[in-house]
């Protein structure tokens, strides 16, 4: 293992930090699913990329080196760039979630308590609840109307814009707090955002909330009951940040795994004339389990993959199936970084991922005896370890952490399904699935570079 910085020339430290430059603006404007599917479509568009809704709906025919996308209910999305070589042979696959820990607000989320207006929600995937207090935070989403109207929702971002808090006690009454564990500190249904705190004129019951009400209606033509067709999303206000004296880090909410999403994204738009078939999925839901439709178990891939071989005139179920099972993936995702501070959960030795050492491979996440893992072929890895030393790409590889001391995983084992081959491979972050975590931009440029060399190899 080496330290990337220390193989940078001066130019090259300047790329690292002008692409730095631009993830930093990504993640700052992608805060949520829908919000980078946007940005991805937009940038997919101005290189040649074409819905494939258009392309079924006109009866078009696709052939090598056309580049499509395919937009899942605006919360995943699939890029594919067509190879000179038959799709059956397979293709080279990169996967990313675009989803990230959050707080969701409740179907009845506005209510009032002792003159005082509140919004209550539900925590979406793992978070240390006490992280999210005191913090300024901005509100994202849609409402959508009886009569289908969708209202997009950004409040916190701009200047002039309020922001949200959940409050926290004061040390000089939280002797009895101060006792609790850090899991019990703040209770899930506690993590409630103040929203007013003016009675409406004229009103004598739950007159803040009549005027919270109000100032819905006035400026968003909400009522109180449209939150029940509503998916509004609690993140940390605020743009995402170099860290350090030196330069060297990103800060920023929802880098798991926005980071591995937005370099896997590059490395995909810079293709040109593949050989092999480039896909591209960044998906929602990952983190509750890549559920529901536009989570990595739904179908909406494979279905993608039959209406490219339809428009290409070779529609066949076996087809499909052969273009999965011969296909290679890198299922992208953030790993843990070392941690100084907390050294003793790190995997002893040279098993732990390190900051400034390059984009990190995990053969097996998992917990308990690698349980829920995919536990990657060691032939597939020699390959890799080829195609990545050949590129000189700064890599290497990491346990999730200290053996028993927790766990987690990714969408590899869902690829995995397909019969592809298939590995972990990310960013390490520290401070991980808190509302600002970090990351090394040599990781961030490394894995960008990682991402290219794989997307152009052939089997
Ligand atoms: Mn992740
Ligand atoms: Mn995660």
């Amino acid at each position: 293992m080496s330290n990337a910085w220390k193989t940078y020339s001066p130019q090259q430290k300047q790329d690292v930090m002008d692409f730095n430059d631009m993830y930093i603006r990504f993640i700052s404007k992608g805060k949520t699913e829908r919000r980078c599917v946007d940005q991805i479509i937009e940038l997919a568009e101005g290189l040649g990329y074409r819905n494939m809704n258009e392309i079924i709906y006109n009866k078009e025919s696709l052939k090598p080196q056309d580049k499509v996308y395919f937009n899942m209910m605006g919360k995943s999305i699939v890029l594919v760039h067509l190879g000179e070589e038959d799709l059956e042979k397979g293709m080279n696959i990169l996967g990313a979630h675009i989803d990230s820990p959050r707080l969701d607000l409740k179907q009845h989320p506005l209510y009032e308590q002792d003159g005082l207006a509140y919004f209550d929600t539900h925590y979406y995937g793992g978070i240390k609840k006490y992280q999210w207090l005191t913090l300024p935070l901005a509100m994202y989403g849609v409402v959508v109307l009886k009569d289908g109207t969708s209202i997009d929702v950004e409040i916190g971002e701009h200047d002039s814009d309020p922001v949200f808090v959940i409050t926290d006690l004061l040390p000089h009454l939280a002797s009895d707090q101060m006792e609790k564990s850090a899991s019990k500190f703040v209770e899930g249904d506690s993590l409630d955002l103040i929203v007013g705190s003016i009675p409406e004129d004229d009103q004598e019951k739950e007159a803040v909330k009549k005027n919270v009400l109000r100032i819905l209606k006035d400026s968003y033509g909400i009522d109180e009951e449209d939150f029940v067709s509503a998916e509004l999303e609690i993140v940390p206000q605020g743009k995402a940040r170099t860290c350090g004296l030196d330069r060297s880090m990103v800060l920023g909410y929802g880098q798991d795994d926005r980071v591995c999403a937005y370099t896997a994204l590059m490395a995909m738009l810079e293709q040109e004339n593949l050989q092999r078939t480039a896909a591209l999925l960044l998906v929602d839901k990952e983190e509750i389990g890549s559920v529901g439709a536009t989570g990595m178990h739904g179908r909406f891939f494979e279905n993608f993959i039959a209406e490219i071989f339809e428009a290409m005139g070779k529609a066949s179920d076996l087809k499909v199936r052969r273009a999965l099972q011969n296909s290679e993936a890198l299922s992208n995702d953030v790993v843990a970084a070392h941690d100084p501070n907390y050294a003793s959960v790190s995997s002893p030795h040279e098993n732990m991922a390190q900051f400034g050492h390059g984009l990190c491979f995990a053969k097996y996440t998992g917990s308990r005896g690698k349980g829920g893992s995919n536990d990657a072929n060691p032939e597939y890895i020699a390959k890799l370890r080829k195609i990545f030393d050949e590129n000189d790409v700064i890599w290497q590889t990491s346990e999730l952490g200290k053996v028993d001391q927790g766990g987690g995983g990714t969408i590899a084992y869902i690829l995995a399904n397909y019969g592809m081959e298939v590995i972990d491979s990310g960013v390490p972050l520290q401070s991980m699935h808190s509302p600002f975590e970090l990351a090394s931009k040599a990781d961030v440029y490394e894995a960008k570079k990682g991402y290219s060399a794989f997307l152009k190899h052939n089997k």
